[in-house]
Order: C-alpha cells, then structure tokens, then sequence
C-alpha cells in the first residue's frame, strides 16, 4: 500500500471518529433536552390542575423550589385597582414569606426586561436582588419570566440559582418561555374565577356577605356547633330610622350610611363570625362559639361603634346613625336536633323578634331573647 493511501485512511478513520463523537452528543443533547421537556411539562400539569388559587400560589411560590432545584422563587402582580390585595386578604393568604409582591403599575418591569417583554436569563445586580429576593443575601444567576395576557403584563415571575452558570444568557430559554405563557393563563384564569366567586357570594354596596352566602354559612355554621357542642350566638342589627336619613339626605348618603355601618360592625367582630347584610338596612351577624352573656358584650359594643359615628354626607352635615340590635343563643347540649335547619330558623326569628323589641322599647338599643331549641310538644321528638 502507498504511503498516500495509508494517510487517505486514516484520515478518513480521523473523520469517522470525530463524526461518531459529533452524533453521540447530538443525541445526548437530544435526549437531555427531552428530559428538561419532560420536566417542564411535569411542572405545566401541575398548574394547569390547580383550580383555586391558593393551591396555584402554592405550587408557585412553595413547591417550585424543590422542583427545579432553586435557591429562591418570586412573584410581583399588577394588582391596578388593589382588587388583588382585597382577594388576597379575604382569602387569609399572606405574602408567601415576602415572595409574593404586590404593585399597582408594570412600572417595575421595564428596567427588568428592558421595554421587551422575553424571558431574562444571567446575572442580577445587588439592588435588583433584593428587590427580587427579599429572603437572598446572594444570588448566582436568575430566570425572569414576564407574565403576559393579552399582550399586558400581569405579572413577572422570579427563578434564582446559587449558581452562576444556570440561567446564562446564552442558554436557551424555550422552556421557561412556555411555563411563563403556561403560568400567566393559570394565574389570570384563577385570580377571574376567585374575583367571580367572591362577588357572587358579596353585598356590592357594603362589601359584607349577601344573603346567599349567609345562607351558605350559617348552615354550616349550625352543623358546626351542634357537632363540637359549642353555642352559637346570633344577632339582628337593624339602622333606626334610615328612612328618615334617605328622605332628609338622599338616597347616596343613605348609601354612605349603610356602607360605613356595615365597616363599623365588622370592626367589632372576630374574622371567624358571619357578617351578611340580610335585607335592605338590616344586617345580620353569627357569633361563632359565643354564648349569650360574651354574645351581649359585642352587641353592646357594636350598638356603641355605631351611636359613635358622624358620617359627612354633604360637606357639612353629619349623620349620626344607630342601630337596634336583637340577639338570641342557642347552646346544643350535646343532642341532635331532627331538623337542624328549621331550628336555625327559629333561632333567626328569635334573634329578629329581640330585636323588634328594641325597637319598640326606643331604639338604640340591644334586647336579648331567650331561645328554646324545641317547639312546644316537640320535645320528644328531640333524639
Ligand atoms: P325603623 O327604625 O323602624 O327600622 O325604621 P326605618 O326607617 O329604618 O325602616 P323602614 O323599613 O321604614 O325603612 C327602611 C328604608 O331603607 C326603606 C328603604 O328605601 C331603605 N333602603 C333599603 N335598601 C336601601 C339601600 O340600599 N340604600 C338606601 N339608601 N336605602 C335603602
Ligand atoms: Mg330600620
Ligand atoms: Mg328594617
């Protein structure tokens, strides 16, 4: 064989070499990326299964962590009209351990992504750091992944790694672009559907709980007691002459009126009892594990807050509301009433009668009456 054939074939085997290498980490890289596909996707199933938003923000801001092996995890919604922060607090969820930000503008998102709106990959200055990541004292790299629907900005979701080279530059950002489309639909569908709820279940005019609701969650509510054996104590809370500040103000004051009537009551209450405006100037309030003698005292100081008040109706004239409440309790003693829902029934009527005297007896005032869980002869039927 000539030495140029010789060098022919080994160069050709010098080839061959260097291309089995190339198709070897071709198909690494194939397979690697189909792992990361595999586990975005793990990630986008999740969230696209969390119907409330609790179990969203959960997987979010808790869960995401451990999934994809990160220091820290953050979130800022656009919350313009504060309608997010009022959700977020009706709701009783918190800032996640100030991982989750609130702000009333996309003000913050331009100097992130630069006025275009594509994932951000690399390094993060001191100042954005702690911006981002209240909890991090350093950060090796970090993924900013804008929140877009309909070409607005909702949000801005926040990666951060310990380590330098994870999220660089010149890395592919593919698949955080898609979780980012992923996640902005969930959160926008979720935040929707929460708003919708709490509407459906709310007073618009006083921001308490309609009648539906109050139905809801006084049934509940009786089950609840009559289960643990704890009282339950109910209250009438009726505006004294509202008729009289509607004709003498107008209806808008009489609206003021009733709206800072209904803040004035709930101030005097715990979170766990039931405020609902029941009818047009009568409101109702269940006092959850409250016996008749607490029950007085917050009546007492609710009918007070309210005498309290000097609403600006005008500029210059004051309303001064009060109220007359009634309050009936009703402690289970460990029986099982027959029908559970004609005794809360009754118990509203109690409530409802107490406060009728009040009234007659000069408003302004608070009138308790004494509940009787069975109606006569019924007593037997009581298991
Ligand atoms: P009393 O002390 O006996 O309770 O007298 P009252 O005037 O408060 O009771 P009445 O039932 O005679 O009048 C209630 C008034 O409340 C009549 C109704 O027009 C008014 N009202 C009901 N809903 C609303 C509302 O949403 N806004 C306003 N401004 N007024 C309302
Ligand atoms: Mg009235
Ligand atoms: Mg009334």
């Amino acid at each position: 064989m000539s030495g140029k054939l010789i060098d022919n074939m080994s160069q050709l085997q010098f080839e061959n070499l260097k291309l089995k290498k190339t198709v070897k980490s071709l198909l690494w890289r194939i397979e690697d990326n189909q792992r990361i596909d595999r586990h975005f996707q793990g990630f986008e199933f999740k969230l696209l299964n969390s119907n409330r938003l609790t179990d969203l923000l959960q997987l979010l801001l808790l869960e995401a962590r451990g999934y994809f092996d990160l220091a820290d995890v953050g979130l800022i919604l656009v919350d313009r009209d504060f309608s997010i922060r009022e959700l977020l607090r009706s709701l009783g969820l918190g800032s996640y351990q100030n991982r989750l930000q609130l702000r009333n503008s996309d003000d913050f998102a331009f100097s992130l992504y630069s006025g275009k709106y594509r994932v951000v990959l690399g390094e993060q200055d001191a100042l954005a750091t702690s911006r981002l990541f209240p909890n991090l004292k350093s950060l090796g790299s970090a993924a900013l992944l804008p929140l877009m629907r309909n070409q607005t900005l909702i949000g801005s979701l926040h990666f951060a790694s310990p380590l330098p080279n994870r999220f660089t530059p010149d890395k592919a950002s593919d698949f955080m672009n898609h979780l980012a489309s992923i996640a902005a639909v969930c959160l926008d569908n979720c935040l929707a559907h929460e708003h919708l709820q709490r509407h459906s279940r709310m007073d618009m005019l006083t921001q308490v709980s309609n009648r539906l609701n109050f139905e809801e969650e006084y049934a509940k509510e009786l089950e609840r007691s009559e289960r643990s054996d704890d009282p339950l104590s109910c209250m009438f809370v009726d505006v004294d002459h509202f008729k009289k500040i509607n004709d003498t103000h107008g209806h808008q004051a009489g609206d003021r009126c009733l709206k800072e009537v209904a803040a004035a009551i709930r101030q005097e209450l715990r979170k766990t009892d039931i405020l609902a405006r029941y009818g047009g100037e009568e409101f109702v309030v269940i006092l959850h594990r409250c016996e008749h003698s607490e029950a007085l005292v917050i009546a007492e100081r609710v009918r007070a807050a309210v005498a309290s008040l000097a609403i600006n109706v005008d500029g210059q004239r004051k309303v001064q509301p009060t109220v007359s409440v009634g309050l009936a309790s009703w402690q289970p003693r460990g029986k099982r009433s027959p029908d559970l829902a004609q005794l809360g029934q009754r118990l509203l009527s109690c409530a409802d009668a107490a406060m009728y005297t009040a009234k007659r007896d000069g408003r302004n005032r608070v009138e308790f009456k004494p509940f009787v869980p069975a109606p006569a002869g019924a007593a037997a039927s009581l298991v």
